[in-house]
């Protein structure tokens, strides 16, 4: 894809502008493309920002999702990812019956050389100029300080309060809940204990996911590029710490991806001997047909998107009552979801992604029919 390059004085590239200045035809027919409302374009002459704000559907509320500030190696990574995860905000809010749209946003920077004060309020007038259709929160490579100089820019941000400081803990919760309702189901079992499971990437969402599920009795195997973290969790959770690539082939029950997405692809699937497939990383699948492929293997994946949803119900229950009692029970939400997602995968013969898909779309319509007769 054609770079494309404007001065950004609040001069935004809708998605036809694009194509006319960059000649990308089959931008719509894009595999990720997926129907998105808007996508925006934006690049700051005097502070640098290149930026792509990605929304894939407003039809359930504001498009809410975090911005993502990484040094992509060219601007069709950023644009794939921006779709990408856009995409899963909007089945994450939508299967939570939250009251938003799913977006996204990524910057094209390294945050640890290029993050200025001035590139982020550059970044928050951009959020400003979409005139409340995305709220912008914090992601890999920005932080709630960050947030916080963008606010004074723009009315929508989230992330605000304190409570939000505990949200990364939040997401593995959510995982927790989702895992405790699939274990029910997959092994009719109330706890972990005797369960082996292999967690990979021991980050904000895997290291306190594996300290619950210690404390629940399960026996650990992790795997982390960062041989630091292996240690903490081998030292913390009598964890067993395998290589990389080895994390795919072992003996356990659960496997828990929390690092990378399209982790479950041609390679890693036929070396899969778990039954159970639930962890915090966006976009586990490679490629749809991947969910048939483990089903065929007789592997039960939960939906990544159901399974990794705590930070956005946390942002909802923020603006409600921002109490961490209140912000985790609110997630526990994702554990009945979850079992009722199986049990009707179960009844219907369905993938628990196609029943969770469905049930995302027919409310999307849902919507969309009422906007017709509103
Ligand atoms: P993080 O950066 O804190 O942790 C990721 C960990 O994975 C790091 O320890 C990293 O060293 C490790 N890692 C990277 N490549 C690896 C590999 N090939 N094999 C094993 N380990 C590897 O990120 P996080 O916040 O814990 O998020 C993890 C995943 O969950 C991401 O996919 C993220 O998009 C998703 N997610 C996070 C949140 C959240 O609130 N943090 C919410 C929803 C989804």
């Amino acid at each position: 894809m054609l770079a494309c390059r404007a001065s950004f004085t609040q001069r935004l590239l809708t998605n036809d502008v694009w194509r006319v200045l960059c000649g990308v035809p089959d931008m719509f027919g894009k595999l990720d493309y997926d129907g998105h409302e808007r996508v925006v374009f934006a690049h700051d002459e005097a502070t640098g920002l290149k930026a792509i704000i990605a929304l894939h559907s407003t039809r359930l509320g504001p498009a809410f999702g975090g911005c993502r500030m990484w040094p992509y190696e060219d601007d069709e990574r950023a644009l794939t990812d921006a779709l990408r995860l856009s995409r899963g905000m909007t089945y994450k809010a939508a299967i939570c019956e939250l009251p938003y749209g799913g977006g996204k946003s990524v910057i094209m920077a390294d945050p640890a050389k290029q993050k200025t004060p001035q590139l982020l309020a550059a970044m928050g007038r951009l959020v400003e100029s979409l005139g409340g259709r995305y709220i912008i929160a914090d992601d890999v490579g920005t932080t709630l300080a960050d947030i916080a100089v963008m606010r004074k820019q723009t009315r929508y941000t989230a992330g605000a309060t304190n409570a939000a400081q505990a949200r990364l803990a939040v997401t593995a919760y959510g995982v927790l809940m989702s895992m405790q309702a699939a274990v029910a189901h997959r092994f009719g079992k109330a706890d972990f204990s005797g369960l082996r499971i292999s967690v990979q990437g021991l980050g904000n969402v895997g290291m306190p996911l594996c300290q619950s599920l210690r404390e629940g009795g399960a026996e650990l195997i992790v795997a982390d590029i960062n041989d630091r973290r292996v240690a903490e969790a081998k030292q913390r959770f009598a964890a067993k710490g395998v290589a990389i690539e080895d994390i795919y082939s072992q003996d356990a029950d659960i496997f828990a991806p929390c690092a990378l997405g399209a982790v479950l692809n041609d390679q890693s699937i036929p070396r899969l001997r778990v039954k159970l497939i639930c962890g915090g990383a966006n976009n586990q699948l490679y490629a749809a047909h991947h969910d048939r492929d483990l089903a065929d293997r007789g592997i039960l994946f939960v939906p990544d998107y159901l399974a990794s949803a705590g930070g956005v119900i946390d942002f909802y229950q923020e603006m409600i009552d921002d109490r961490p009692e209140a912000i985790l029970q609110s997630v526990e939400r994702i554990r009945s979801i979850t079992r009722l997602v199986l049990e009707s995968a179960k009844n219907s013969g369905r993938t628990a992604l196609q029943v969770a898909d469905r049930m995302v779309q027919q409310r999307l319509r849902a919507a969309s029919t009422d906007e017709i007769r509103g």
